[in-house]
This record gives structure tokens, sequence and C-alpha cells, in this order.
């Protein structure tokens, strides 16, 4: 329960396509776990925030979609989007992107780990593919201000002299509270190491602003190793010595694309979770599998459900601080995702033959039965 002794809030929002089908396994398992150690959940389905919606009411959101969510602690969100009824800028940025902006999750954390039993796309230099274990990061990327303004314009267009402009802006408030996040979750993991992204030899002024920046806050962290690294390098050695990173830190746009790589990196991007964090708590964070509404798999219940579940721990982890019961009931979902991934059942995509339902109940079962 919250400090005030009431059950935590939650906002559901299934969305669109496999949205629908993987959010009743995030719930079966979120239920599970949060019965197994005691945490109290208030749990709200919203049916707004999608494009069946969208086809009834014209918008994405009803006009008082804040007040409506006044009081809830996180929004667990399943996938939006269905471009062959509403063009994917109009429910990306009448959702998401809107929940992202108004409640100030300024932090995105994808987590990306290889499991065992899931094939790897990369090999180590003797060529065999990469084991569990080696494959182990937390990506921390900025997630409000940096390369995504729309500051600037087209200037003299259609005449020699066009020309365009886009302006970044990196507040020193910005980021600074995203390198601090980034080295406490460094200080707490087993390796103590953060990467920060750059590309300071190219980008002469923000750049060298973000490593000065870096390696002021690193001063207050000296358990932590950092390294820095130019944003070409590191997408190489991403993928041809992925063991070197534990936490990676980026602006937006850089983050943008590493949370990408990572998880493509380890397999299939049916396991990916992310959240974004409001870590002030003033506003309710949002935690959401990395894949979309995938139109082209929907209907047939062979969505994998794992990137939904590993969500759901990641909501219960932060709303009770990363420590007792929420700390627990996260740990014992990766155990179970963990065995499920090891010894199947498998959706087609990890080349089995179980539906989406069937994943669920597997890893349901096995955080009730605590193995
Ligand atoms: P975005 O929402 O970022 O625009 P997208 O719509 O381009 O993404 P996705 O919906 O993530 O892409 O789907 C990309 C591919 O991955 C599709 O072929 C889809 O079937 C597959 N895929 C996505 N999520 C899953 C999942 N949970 N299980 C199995 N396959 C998935
Ligand atoms: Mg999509």
């Amino acid at each position: 329960t919250t400090s005030n002794g009431l059950p935590y809030q939650i906002a559901v929002i299934p969305g669109d396509g496999i949205g629908k089908e993987v959010m009743p396994e995030g719930l079966r398992v979120l239920r599970a776990a949060a019965a197994r150690f005691g945490i109290a959940l208030a749990l709200r389905e919203i049916e707004w925030a999608s494009c069946d919606w969208y086809q009834v009411h014209g918008e994405m959101m009803p006009a008082d979609w804040k007040a409506q969510l006044q009081g809830c602690d996180a929004l667990l969100f399943g996938a939006v989007g269905w471009p062959a009824t509403v063009p994917d800028h109009i429910s990306l940025w009448g959702s998401l992107l809107k929940f992202r902006r108004e409640f100030d999750q300024y932090i995105n954390l994808r987590p990306a780990r290889l499991f065992d039993g899931v094939p790897c796309p990369l090999v180590d230099r003797q060529g065999r593919p990469r084991q569990p274990g080696e494959i182990d990061m937390l990506i921390v990327r900025e997630n409000t201000e940096g390369e995504y303004t729309n500051l600037g314009g087209v200037m003299f267009a259609g005449t020699e002299r066009e020309f365009v402009i886009q302006e970044s802006v990196y507040t020193r408030i910005g980021a600074e509270r995203v390198l601090r996040y980034a080295f406490e979750q460094a200080r707490q993991r087993r390796r103590r190491h953060l990467t920060v992204a750059t590309k300071s030899n190219g980008i002469a002024i923000s750049m060298p602003w973000w490593d000065a920046l870096a390696a002021e806050v690193a001063l207050d962290y000296p358990e932590v190793t950092v390294d820095r690294q130019h944003i070409d390098i590191l997408t190489a050695r991403f993928v041809l010595q992925p063991e070197r990173f534990d936490v990676v830190v980026a602006t937006n746009l850089f983050g943008d694309i590493l949370s990408d790589l990572g998880p493509a990196c380890t397999g299939t991007i049916g396991l990916a979770p992310s959240a974004n964090l409001n870590p002030d708590r003033r506003f309710p964070s949002l935690f959401e599998p990395v894949h979309g509404s995938a139109p082209d798999i929907y209907g047939r219940n062979i969505a994998n459900p794992i990137a939904m579940i590993w969500s759901a721990a990641l909501l219960l982890d932060f709303l009770t601080r990363g420590e007792g019961a929420g700390r627990a009931a996260h740990d014992a979902i990766l155990r179970a995702i963990e065995a499920v991934l090891r010894e199947g059942p498998h959706t087609p995509d990890l080349g089995g033959d179980a539906d989406t339902t069937r994943i669920g109940q597997a890893i349901a079962e096995r955080v009730v039965a605590g193995c």
C-alpha cells in the first residue's frame, strides 16, 4: 500500500492491436505478484487512448483526460497505433507523447538482457553466439528535450538560398537530472559502470557541455566507473562487444537509437520492456512494452506477452521505490520469465507454438509457486 495506507491506483490502457492481447497477461501476472507479496493495487481499465476510441470520438483522448487520471500513481500501457485507420502521428501525438510531455516523464528506461533459451543474433570474435550474462544493460534516455524540439524552420523555400535549421536545446536542469538518475542506477548495480554517450568531436558546443556536466556529476559518484564514448563507435561496440556495457546514458536522439539497438541485440522485440519515469513522483509514470501494436499478427493471440509482463514488474519496483515488497515482486516476476524462457512454453517469435495466454499463465503460475 501507499504511505497513506491506500492501494496504489493504476490506470490500465490496453490501446490497440496486440496491446489488447498482451495486456490481460500483464494484468494476470501483476495481480498474482501483488497478491503474493501483499501489495494493494486498484486497477482501472481505460478504453480511450486507442484508435477504436478515436473512430467514435474523433480524438484519441477526452478533453478532461488529465482530470480523469487525477490521483493515479502509474499507467500500464499496451501499445497504440492502427495506421490502417488513424495516421501514426495522430495516434502517437494524441496519446503516448502527451503523457510523456504533460507528466514530465523525463527518464526513458530500457533494460536489455540476453536470456537463456533465446537465440542471440550476435556472435563473439570466435563466431560463437553470445551467452546470457554477456549482455545485460540498462539504457537511460533523456526523454523530454535535446534534439527533439520544434525550434527552427525552412527558410527561402524553393529558392537557391533555401536552408533549414532545427535547434537542439539542453537545459542544465534537464541534463543534470538524467545524468544523476543514471549514476544512481549504476551505483546500485553489480558492475557499477556507466557509459556516457556523446559526440563532442563533431557537435562542438552542446556535446562538450554535456561531457563537462557528466564529469561534474561523476564527482558525486566515486564508486561508479565512467567511460565516455562517441555515439558512432558506441553503436558499433553494442554489436561487437556488448559485454562492455552496464548502464548507458544518452541524450534524447542518441538514446532513442540505442534503446532500439539494445533490445535488437538480445533476440526478439517481444521481450523488451520500458519505463517512462517522472522520478520526482509529481506525476504518474508510464510502463509499456517497447514493441508497437503489430497489426501483422493481431487477432491470432500469438504475440509474446513477456515485454508487457516485464513492464508490469518495472511498475511494481518503481511504485515501491525499489524496496521491500515491490522489489521482491519484481524479482519474482523476472525469475519466472527466466524460467519460462529457459524451459518453455514459447510463442512463435521464439520458435514455439504456444499462444499469448499460455505464456501469461505459465509465468503467473511460477510467480505464485515462487520458482
Ligand atoms: P512502432 O509502434 O514503433 O511504430 P511498428 O508498428 O513499426 O512499431 P511493431 O508493432 O513493434 O512495429 O512490430 C514490429 C514487428 O515485430 C512486427 O513484425 C511484429 O509482428 C513483431 N512484434 C512486435 N511485437 C511483438 C510481440 N510482442 N510478439 C511477437 N512479435 C512481435
Ligand atoms: Mg506501429
